[in-house]
């Protein structure tokens, strides 16, 4: 089948491809179907040179090379025809949860994930689905995920792949049938872990880490043999209790620098994304999480730096012993992951080539260390910040401001938890020699939680829940309530040079939490965002060369590959994440379903953006409204519910917004909540933690911001 010759089919007939595309794509069962194309075996020559100009057909590894500059040295979509490009063919992913995957391309066949962990094979020279891959992740473990049942994407060399599975389960398969080869369980499951990251392979092992900090866990980062599974090293981030012993030497260091019983809620430092490898300098560079609690006087004493806690650790391939680390956030205190993308480049600092690794974490500032030796070579805000005022250049210490540490009162801080930049990439193009971060400024009111102790099963962050329940916390704060965080969310896309410390080009959006970002050697740079765009920027000046609606919010960064002698571009669209389970929602459709979208010169103009459900008509239901009621079950909503179904009850359009359930739904209330009767799609049960009052409370409290909504309409 040829989809996308010049000679192509007139509008009517790519519809009805795309059409019958979608429509085969969600009714393929894995082992019924024929074999239709054999990607070549990823050898490790291959991803060494993922890099080299001549290697633009694939898209190898998550950050398409092992420095993690997702830059690709195609130019057939250049700045001069990007407006050309049109629809090759979509695939509906069956899913309306997040899709944050980079799907990985070798000789025409896209490797992905989906939601709950499940991975799929599609072979773009016929336009067939291979295989598909469920591994049936228990669904009612959902609530360990602290930011949606996302996954970030798989790794590929000889004739496997490898993906981490929500519950902790790393899982190679046959990349040719989908069949398991091998499994291990990278984690306790009697403890909150998640993976949601992608593996990488270098020298032969396959690197993983996981999630947990939020909740409460111990981060670690584990490499297995590629062949067997078999564990090589683990480096543990944060030391365990020192009663049980260090497990190596990096640990005991690690230990001086905590105070207090951190592991009983576990210490953090979750490394669930960043990953990069030197070949050369046999080094694989790990960026680390935030502490566990966040606070870090419940968490340490408020003593110490608390390493390795979001830090830039360089690891010796053979042996996952620390080669040199720096901590971006000693005493980390606000939830600052430095789990960002990091990026490996050669930079031409005051005149000396530099072999560099970049980041711009949470924290906002973007750092520039020599990646041998660990030295800080700059550190620039590239955001609103106001935790520190500077990074000292001679000890690499940030300058705190006065109102970073927030134990005697609310303290607005920027950035938020969600920081300056999340877990969607950047990309570098050496052409350009410009850093595009999709970035956003923001601020928190940050409050400590005097009375914390370690809960299973919920959010362990020792802070407030909210700005309400952080005034009610420190009542003397001087500003009222209401007032809301004091500096808006701002989305932007930066073009950051890192050598003049600048931004050279920046586009503001009104929207934030957008996608991540794509370079070309075409001088384009492409990102989807909240708003459901997917937009192509001249990559050295910024100007806008393309613009098309897809309807839902875009997190996931777009790729570009050949097929043929084509050039492609594929971005996953599916609105999920922290964000929207919080309660943001930067296109405001509702429950909208995932789809894989491909574009390519020449192809069709006349698509629909794809549209989430109606919301219901609201009608009203009987409630108690009593101050007692309706102060237990917010608060009780803010801890156990929240973080799924959306601050003050909002939802961002992933998961149920409440406030709209139907009436059936608040009849069966307590069986829901409480004897888990919708557990198999994701929802816990919480009659361990829940007394029937408690869940009333809850109930009316909903009741209530319907009625809120219904007054408003
Ligand atoms: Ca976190």
């Amino acid at each position: 089948m040829d989809m996308v010759a010049k000679s192509a089919p007139g509008t009517f007939e790519r519809l009805r491809l795309v059409l019958f595309m979608a429509a085969s794509a969600a009714c393929v069962v894995a082992a019924f179907t024929p074999r239709l194309a054999i990607a070549e075996p990823v050898t490790a020559a291959d991803l060494i040179s993922a890099s080299a100009s001549d290697s633009g057909a694939n898209w190898l590894t998550h950050g398409r090379d092992y420095a993690e500059t997702r830059f690709s040295p195609l130019d057939q979509i250049n700045a001069d025809n990007v407006s050309d490009l049109g629809l090759a063919w979509t695939l509906d992913t069956g899913s309306t949860r997040g899709l944050e995957a980079t799907p990985l391309v070798a000789d025409g066949v896209l490797y992905f994930t989906l939601p709950w962990s499940i991975v799929i094979a599609f072979d773009a020279n016929s336009g067939e689905q291979l295989w598909q891959h469920d591994p049936q992740v228990d669904r009612s473990i959902g609530w360990k995920a602290c930011c949606d049942v996302v996954n970030r994407g798989v790794a590929l060399y000889d004739d496997k792949l490898y993906f981490g599975a929500l519950d902790g389960r790393l899982i190679a398969l046959d990349a040719d049938t989908g069949e398991p080869v091998w499994t291990v369980q990278t984690t306790d499951v009697g403890r909150p872990y998640t993976i949601t990251g992608a593996p990488r392979v270098a020298d032969g092992l396959v690197i993983i880490g996981n999630g947990g900090a939020e909740l409460g866990s111990r981060g670690y980062v584990t490499a297995y043999d590629a062949e067997t599974g078999a564990e090589r090293w683990r480096f543990w981030v944060v030391p365990g209790n020192p009663a049980d012993g260090f497990e190596n030497e990096d640990v005991e260091r690690a230990a001086a620098t905590w105070s207090g019983n951190w592991w009983d809620v576990g210490g953090g430092g979750n490394a669930w994304d960043a990953i990069a490898y030197d070949p050369e300098a046999r080094l694989i560079y790990v960026g680390t999480g935030n502490g566990s609690p966040w606070s870090h006087e419940l968490r340490s004493d408020g003593v110490g730096d608390n390493l390795y806690l979001s830090s830039i650790v360089a690891l010796h391939v053979e042996t996952g012993r620390v080669a040199w680390h720096y901590q971006t956030t000693p005493g980390d205190n606000w939830d600052y992951t430095a789990t960002q993308q990091l990026t490996l480049a050669t930079l031409a600092i005051d005149g000396v080539e530099r072999q560099v690794i970049m980041q711009a974490p949470k924290n906002g500032f973007f750092y520039v260390l020599d990646r041998i030796t660990g030295e800080l070579l700059s550190a620039e805000p590239y955001a609103r910040v106001t935790w520190a005022s500077g990074i000292d250049p001679d000890t690499g210490r940030p300058i705190e401001t006065p109102q970073a540490r927030y134990s005697e009162a609310v303290s607005v801080i920027s950035p938020s938890p969600v920081g300056a930049h999340g877990w969607q990439p950047m990309s570098f193009s050496p052409e350009t020699g410009l850093v595009y971060i999709p970035t956003q400024s923001n601020s928190y009111n940050y409050a400590i939680k005097a009375e914390f102790e370690y809960t299973p099963g919920v959010w362990n962050r020792g802070t407030a829940t909210g700005l309400l329940d952080a005034l009610r916390r420190f009542p003397e704060s001087d500003y009222g309530e209401g007032t809301g965080p004091p500096h808006p969310t701002i989305g932007q896309l930066l073009a950051w040079d890192p050598v003049a410390r600048r931004v050279r080009w920046q586009v503001d959006y009104p929207t934030h939490s957008n996608g991540g970002t794509l370079a070309t050697a075409g001088n384009l740079v492409f990102q989807g965002t909240a708003a459901g765009h997917l937009l192509a920027y001249r990559a050295d000046t910024g100007e806008t060369l393309w613009d098309v609606d897809l309807g839902q919010g875009i997190l996931a960064p777009p790729i570009t590959y050949l097929v043929g002698d084509r050039q492609f571009l594929s971005v996953l669209v599916g609105w999920g994440g922290a964000t929207a389970l919080y309660g943001y929602n930067g296109s405001g459709e509702y429950k909208a379903p995932g789809r894989l979208w491909t574009f390519v010169l020449g192809g069709g103009q006349d698509f629909d953006p794809v549209r989430g459900i109606e919301r219901p008509t609201l009608t009203a239901i009987d409630y108690d409204d009593r101050r007692s009621v309706q102060a237990r079950g917010g608060n009780l909503y803010a801890e156990r519910c929240a973080m799924c179904h959306g601050g003050n009850a909002v939802g961002g359009g992933v998961l149920a917004d409440l406030r709209y359930s139907g009436e059936a739904v608040f009849t069966i209330f307590e069986m829901i909540v409480n004897a888990g009767l919708y557990s198999e799609v994701g929802m816990p049960r919480f009659g361990d933690v829940l007394t029937v009052a408690d869940t009333s409370a809850i109930r009316n409290y909903l009741l209530a911001q319907r009625a809120a909504l219904i007054a408003a309409q």
